[in-house]
């Protein structure tokens, strides 16, 4: 099967997962996560009409934004050191992956010299790994990012980002998938300024449960790009 066809693919079992619970597939984005692959497979799916791209690290999401057509939509995922905001701020479409305030005051003041508004997600640790990044997932912790946010002229949150921990039964998943929508809309209720709508988890272990969950965005990889191949960095 091609890039195209397994994008095509998942498309479709996000179709179903929609049906299933109700949902308008109109509501849920695929954003195929390219990292760790060749800007030429990226410019596949490009040429079949896909142009929103998910990246893990700066200096590859750049790299990649050089090469490839300029109508193509970026969204960074990864983590963000405050030093690298500047080599993205001026084209980056949205920054999904803010777990600090310290960073989004960085956002704020790229923004502002580039004079646009960026769109960001606060990146919740539903899973309360270690490993992972993000804030608690408790709703202090989040509206405390949040109402800061409404101070940002130059920032836009749109919602919350996860990634939720690997269980061989991705059924697992549900739990920290409708977690993460209830603190959506719990910050929602606390803060009528608020109104975040966008909810981006799910990646290609458990998309399916995130849609049945209320997920707005899922992050792909894997099944569209094939396994990655870290002995073979390119970036
Ligand atoms: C790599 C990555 C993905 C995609 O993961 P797959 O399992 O390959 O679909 C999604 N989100 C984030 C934050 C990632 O780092």
């Amino acid at each position: 099967m091609t890039i195209v066809d397994k994008a095509k693919e998942v498309q479709e079992k996000i179709i179903a997962a929609c049906k299933r619970s109700g949902r308008d597939p109109q509501d849920v984005q695929l954003l195929p996560v390219s990292k760790n692959h060749p800007a030429a497979d990226i410019a596949e799916l490009y040429k079949a009409g896909w142009n929103n791209f998910g990246e893990n690290y700066v200096q590859e999401l750049a790299k990649k934004h050089d090469e490839l057509p300029a109508d193509i939509n970026w969204y960074m995922i990864g983590h963000l050191q405050r030093n690298k905001v500047k080599y993205i701020a001026d084209y980056v479409t949205m920054i999904q992956s803010v777990d600090s305030l310290k960073l989004m005051n960085t956002i704020e003041k790229e923004g502002r010299k580039h004079d646009r508004i960026i769109p960001i997600l606060i990146e919740v640790n539903v899973g309360e790994e270690e490993s992972k990044f993000g804030v608690k997932p408790t709703l202090q912790d989040c509206m405390e990012l949040a109402e800061a946010s409404l101070q940002l002229p130059h920032v836009k949150l749109r919602g919350l980002m996860t990634s939720a921990p690997y269980y061989d039964d991705p059924e697992k998943t549900r739990p920290i998938f409708r977690r993460l929508r209830e603190l959506r809309d719990e910050m929602n209720n606390q803060n009528d300024q608020l109104k975040l709508d966008v909810l981006s988890m799910g990646m290609t272990h458990d998309y399916e449960i995130a849609v049945e969950e209320g997920s707005t965005c899922v992050r792909v990889g894997t099944a569209i790009f094939g396994p990655r191949d870290y002995s073979n960095r390119q970036y």
